[in-house]
């Protein structure tokens, strides 16, 4: 079975619930299961029995975790948590994140990351820009607070099938505005382009590429091992999401 194989509610509950007990507490809970032998496990130990899930320990493992839960949430089957998964979940989150993956996508309403990666809040930490660009030293800097301090283990840079920035970009719009702005960051990384399929996938590359250029930080870390620069591609229509 894969590592990530026990990613399941069932899994997840236990470390919360560890994790929000003294030693002490949990001591008595060991010998009060040893003391009860002859009683059914009620729902709640079973979660307890379940084990800890394993946190994804490498750049691999993290993306691994993410196209699962996109194949969960193509075939039409997300993870179900019942109320008491999602209390359990709630308190850890209440103390504090630690995504184990960030997602620098489209600001498309269609594009959701913990939706279409089939993820809990907490899981993903979201940079989205129309155009899955990240041209400002801002949205660079959150990235990098992403790898830094949160110890997210790979970035995905998630385009999309339709993607209007994109499509005006290669069709050189002038909307005006600030949109703009968006059109002409990312008309340099479309060059070429045969059609608009074409420009989203090379869009995508020049974002990567542009990551890995102008935060020595990430490129760094990707450098030694402990991080990891994607690029993807999410279909619409069937909700699959394509490593490029
Ligand atoms: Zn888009």
């Amino acid at each position: 079975m894969n590592d990530h194989e026990p990613r399941n509610s069932a899994h997840r509950s236990r470390r919360f619930i560890l994790g929000a007990l003294p030693a002490v507490a949990l001591a008595a809970a060991a010998c009060s299961s040893m003391d009860s032998k002859e009683s059914p496990p009620s729902a709640e130990e079973v979660r307890q029995e379940a084990g800890p899930p394993p946190r994804p320990a490498t750049p691999d493992e993290a993306i691994d975790v993410l196209m699962k839960g996109n194949a969960r949430f193509a075939s039409g089957k997300p993870e179900i948590r019942d109320t008491a998964d999602i209390e359990v979940l709630w308190t850890e989150i209440s103390n504090g994140q630690q995504p184990f993956a960030m997602v620098l996508g489209c600001a498309d309403s269609r594009l959701a990351p913990e939706l279409i990666f089939d993820q809990f809040v907490g899981d993903v930490f979201v940079v989205r820009e129309a155009g899955n660009i990240a041209e400002s030293p801002t949205n660079l800097g959150s990235l990098e607070f992403g790898q830094a301090v949160l110890k997210a283990k790979a970035l995905v840079v998630l385009g999309h099938s339709g993607c209007g920035a994109v499509k005006a970009a290669f069709e050189k719009a002038t909307p005006g505005g600030n949109i703009q702005a968006v059109v002409d960051a990312i008309k340099p990384g479309i060059a070429g382009a045969t059609d608009v399929d074409d420009a989203i996938v090379r869009n995508v590359k020049a974002v990567v590429d542009h990551v890995r250029k102008a935060s020595t930080l990430l490129a760094g870390a990707e450098e030694a091992g402990d991080f990891k620069i994607v690029g993807a591609v999410y279909d619409i229509p069937t909700a699959e999401v394509r490593m490029i």
